[in-house]
C-alpha cells in the first residue's frame, strides 16, 4: 500500500483558530493512524491577506500541540518548496501544459468586460459564469495579443454536459452538473495561481494521498477532479470535515465563542486538553471514551467516524475535558498557568511562594483552566465578605449556629502555633463543645470566614486566610 500522506495547508492570515486547529489535528491523525507523513504547506498566494508572523504562530501552535510535521518549510523533504509563493514557476509550467493539452485556454478579457457580464447576470437574476469568449481564439490571435503585451489569465475548460461526481469519505457521493461549472481561472495575470489550481498541483506533486479539509471545498472538488483527470493524475481520497459552529448554531466567530489557540493557551488551557477536545469536534470513538492523548487518538482514529453534521464548539465541554488534564498536572506546572493570572488580578507581593503554591494546590480540583482560579480565590484577597442569599438564609436557620461561631472563635484565639493540625483540632473541639456535627458545624464556619457555601478543604482555607483575618471575620 502507498504510504499515507496528508497535509495541513493554512493560509497565513492570522492566529490559528479552533476550526483551523481542528483540521490540522484530523489531518495529523489520519496520517499517523497508518504511520504516514504529515506535511505543512503554506498557502500564501493571496499576498494581500498575508499577516506578518502568522507562519511562526502556526509552527508554535502545532509544536505546543504535539503535531509534528514530517515535512514543511522549516524541514523540507523531497517535495519542496513548501510555500506556495516560492512555487510560481511550477504553477505556470503546469497551467501552460494544460493549454497545450487543450484543457485550458488563455483569456484576455478586460476587467470592464467581466464587470459588464456580471452586471448582466445580476439583471437577469442568474449566477455569473464566464461566457467562454476567449475559448475559441486562434493561435495567431493569441500570439498577437501576447506580442502586444496584453495581459491574460489561464482558464480551465469545463465540460458543458454531463455530471461530475466523487465519493467523499464523510459526505458520501457528491455530484454536480457540469453545466454549472465555470471556466475557472487557474493562473492570474500577475502569475499567481488561484487556490483552485495550486491545491491540485501541489497535492499531486507532494504525493498527498488523503486530502482532509473544511467542507467549504466539498462542492468545488469536482472541478479539482477534472484537473486531476486532465493531467492524467490519480485523484486523492477526500475527507471533508464538518463545519464548526458556535453554540448559537451560527458560524463560529469572536462573538459566539471562537478563540484562537493562543487565547486559550494564554488563559491557562493545556494543549493536551485543547487537542483532546478538538478531536471530539465532529468525531467520536466507537466506545464513547472521550479522554485521549494524541498517541491514543492516532491509534484509534477512524475518519469513517467523522460526522457530517456541523460540530458545535461547546466551552463547557472544553472545560470538562481540560479539567481532566488540570487534575493530573504537577504542582509546578499548575503554578505556571495560574500564578501569572493571580498576579494580574491581585496584589500578591506579600505572599510567600509556599503560600501561593498551597493556594494553587488547594484549587486544583476546582478549576478547569488556569485563569479560572482568579474568580474563585477572591476571598483571600478581598476583605469585604458579604453573606447573602442562600448563605444568609442558612446562617439564620438554626439556633446552634451562633454558639458554634462563638466557640470556634475562642478555639482560634487559643491557637499559638498556626498550622493545619491545630486548625483541625480547633474544629474538632468546637464539635465537642458546641455539640454539633456535620453541616451545622462546617457550614457556619465556612460561610462566616469565606462568605461562600462551597469551597475547598476548610482547614486549608482557614490556614491560608491566616489567624488575624479569620478572627476579624468571625468577630464581624
Ligand atoms: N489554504 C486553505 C485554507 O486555509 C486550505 C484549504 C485546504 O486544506 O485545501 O482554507
Amino acid at each position: 500500500m502507498k504510504k499515507i500522506r496528508t497535509r495541513y495547508a493554512p493560509s497565513p492570515t492570522g492566529f490559528m483558530h479552533i476550526g483551523n486547529l481542528r483540521s490540522a489535528i484530523f489531518e495529523y491523525l489520519i496520517a499517523k493512524h497508518d504511520d504516514g507523513d504529515f506535511i505543512l504547506r503554506i498557502e500564501d498566494t493571496d499576498q494581500t491577506r498575508k499577516v506578518d508572523g502568522a507562519v511562526e504562530f502556526i509552527y508554535k501552535t502545532c509544536e505546543l500541540c504535539g503535531l509534528k510535521f514530517d515535512e514543511g518549510p522549516n524541514n523540507p523533504g523531497l517535495y519542496g518548496p513548501y510555500t506556495q509563493s516560492e512555487r510560481l514557476d511550477i504553477y505556470s509550467k503546469y497551467a501552460h501544459e494544460l493549454v497545450e493539452k487543450g484543457k485550458a485556454y488563455y483569456c484576455f478579457c478586460s476587467e470592464e468586460r467581466l464587470q459588464d457580464l456580471r452586471h448582466q447576470a445580476e439583471l437577469e437574476k442568474r449566477a455569473f459564469l464566464y461566457d467562454g469568449y476567449c475559448k475559441n481564439l486562434t493561435k495567431e490571435e493569441i500570439a498577437n495579443k501576447i506580442k502586444n503585451g496584453e495581459k491574460y489569465v489561464i482558464r480551465q475548460k469545463m465540460p458543458k454536459e454531463g455530471i461530475s461526481s466523487y465519493e467523499d469519505v464523510v459526505f458520501g457521493n457528491i455530484s454536480v452538473e457540469n453545466k454549472i461549472l465555470e471556466d475557472q481561472i487557474l493562473l492570474k495575470s500577475d502569475g499567481f495561481p488561484t487556490y483552485n489550481f495550486a491545491n491540485v498541483v501541489d497535492d499531486h506533486l507532494m504525493a498527498i494521498t488523503h486530502v482532509a479539509r473544511g467542507n467549504e471545498y466539498l462542492m468545488s472538488t469536482p472541478k479539482y477532479n477534472l484537473l486531476y483527470d486532465a493531467f492524467g493524475w490519480e485523484r486523492p481520497v477526500y475527507i471533508h470535515l464538518p463545519m464548526v459552529l458556535g453554540e448559537d448554531g451560527q458560524k463560529l466567530s469572536k462573538r459566539n465563542g471562537d478563540a484562537s489557540f493562543m487565547d486559550l493557551y494564554n488563559d491557562g488551557y493545556l494543549p493536551e486538553g485543547i487537542v483532546n477536545y478538538l478531536a471530539l469536534l465532529g468525531w467520536s470513538s466507537s466506545d464513547n471514551v472521550e479522554i485521549f492523548t494524541l498517541e491514543e487518538l492516532a491509534k484509534i482514529f477512524d475518519p469513517k467516524r467523522i460526522s457530517k453534521s456541523p460540530a458545535i464548539y461547546d466551552v463547557k465541554k472544553l472545560n470538562w475535558v481540560n479539567a481532566h488534564y488540570i487534575k493530573k498536572l504537577p504542582i509546578e506546572k499548575l503554578c505556571e498557568i495560574t500564578i501569572p493570572h493571580l498576579k494580574d488580578a491581585y496584589n500578591i507581593e506579600d505572599k510567600s511562594t509556599e503560600w501561593l503554591n498551597h493556594l494553587v494546590k488547594l484549587y486544583q480540583k476546582h478549576i478547569s483552566y488556569g485563569k479560572e482560579i482568579v474568580s474563585l480565590v477572591s476571598l483571600f484577597f478581598n476583605d469585604d465578605i458579604v453573606i447573602e442569599g442562600e448563605a444568609k438564609e442558612f446562617m439564620e436557620s438554626d439556633a446552634s449556629i451562633e454558639t458554634v461561631l462563638k466557640v470556634f472563635e475562642e478555639e482560634i484565639k487559643n491557637i499559638d502555633n498556626w498550622n493545619l493540625d491545630n486548625i483541625t483540632l480547633a474544629i474538632n473541639n468546637t464539635k465537642d463543645k458546641a455539640n454539633v456535627k456535620g453541616k451545622l458545624l462546617y457550614m457556619p464556619i465556612r460561610i462566616k470566614v469565606s462568605g461562600q457555601m462551597h469551597g475547598p478543604e476548610l482547614p486549608d482555607t482557614i490556614y491560608l486566610l491566616g489567624k488575624d483575618v479569620v478572627l476579624n471575620r468571625l468577630q464581624k
